[in-house]
């Protein structure tokens, strides 16, 4: 049963931190009628049948043939009602993956959608649109950055017909800048070939690997971190303190730390911000927070000390755990792409848009 494999890959990539983090990532399956896609708020690693919305394919496609208002809210909007529309009646309670439209127009039996840290060193870096030339020719597709939702899957859409009028095969590889990568193929066994494929040809590349080990702060500077850190955001705040190696390497100066300063994917902005906080010494630590929270009128979620570590600060553990995951995330990104150029940032236009987008629909697309 196709169903049966679509869980198996999609628990298997999910439960691999090289490629998902936490709720990132879809995957769907389809036919020639319909396609079942991940839902909102699922997560990979955990995912059943219950956790796929089924679409009927006809209907989706019927989007592309209609035209939507100029104004970027009421335009989501109205392509959400008609995403909605096109699931079959049996599903009326679940809402489709935000990517469906994307999953829809990709002519495979499966796809399995990601965002390693591996390849985002490559979709983060300022090379990357002549490196997926190079490493992956005619199969592969560069989509520079977009915003998320229709406009995505248009663009997408639009450079797809005019790589195949260029005589290109269809891109069963899809690399989009600051997010991750598509690939689709008919059989489970591609997907897992082009995959390994794309890990060994950029491993190749790598030259400096990142650190891999989490190791905890001092105690007593945890200690005192946290009590900083309360006092300023919160008695309830759970924190989290951590390091490794590449941590502790970009904390040593502000100058250090500017590859992390600012969000390589959505992914990041979603989970801890779109900006760390980075400070001196734990005795500038409360004021750092302080203006942060005023300048950008939001809680802090991830903050750096000089020479002591990282610390996630979240409502609950849970969450800390998890702006700690992508933190690191975002650490190995860097790391990376000092392989391929040098690492770039999304333009703060576009860090813009999933702020305010994120508190209406992604924050809860994936809670
Ligand atoms: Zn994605």
């Amino acid at each position: 049963m196709s169903m049966d494999k679509l869980i198996e890959v999609s628990n298997r990539y999910g439960s691999d931190a090289d490629y998902v983090l936490a709720g990132g990532g879809n995957t769907s399956w389809k036919t020639d009628e319909f396609m079942y896609v991940k839902g909102s708020g699922t997560e990979l690693a955990t995912i059943d049948s219950d956790g796929f919305v089924k679409v009927d394919l006809k209907k989706l496609d019927k989007i592309w043939s209609k035209t939507y208002s100029g104004d970027t809210e009421t335009r989501e909007e109205e392509v959400l009602a008609d995403l909605m529309a096109s699931r079959f009646p049996e599903e009326n309670e679940k809402r489709p993956s935000v990517e469906t439209l994307l999953h829809g127009m990709l002519p495979y039996t499966y796809v399995v959608h990601t965002h390693p840290a591996l390849i985002n060193g490559i979709t983060c870096s300022n090379k990357a649109a002549e490196l997926v030339r190079e490493l992956f020719g005619n199969r592969a597709l560069w989509v520079s950055i977009t915003n998320p939702g229709y406009i995505l899957a248009k663009v997408v859409k639009d450079r797809i017909d005019e790589h195949l009028k260029s005589g290109g095969e269809f891109p069963v590889m899809i690399f989009l800048q600051n997010h991750g990568v598509f690939v689709s193929a008919n059989t489970i066994n591609e997907i897992d070939s082009i995959y390994a494929h794309m890990f060994k040809v950029i491993n190749d590349k790598v030259t400096i690997q990142p650190d891999r080990e989490r190791q905890g702060v001092d105690p007593s500077e945890e200690e005192k971190a946290v009590r900083i850190i309360r006092d300023v955001l919160g008695k309830d705040m759970a924190v989290l303190g951590f390091r490794n190696k590449d941590i502790m390497t970009y904390s040593r100066s502000a100058e250090a730390f500017t590859p992390l300063s600012l969000s390589f994917t959505p992914d990041h902005i979603v989970y801890y911000g779109f900006k760390p906080v980075y400070s001196r010494s734990l005795e500038s630590l409360g004021e750092d927070l302080k203006s942060y929270r005023e300048s950008h009128e939001e809680t802090p979620r991830l903050a750096v000390v000089k020479n002591i570590g990282a610390f996630a600060i979240n409502t609950s553990e849970n969450k800390a755990a998890k702006s700690a995951l992508l933190f690191e995330d975002n650490v190995k990104i860097a790391v990376y792409t000092q392989s391929f150029g040098g690492y770039s940032f999304m333009p703060q236009d576009k860090i813009d848009f999933i702020r305010n987008w994120e508190v209406e629909k992604y924050r809860a697309s994936k809670s």
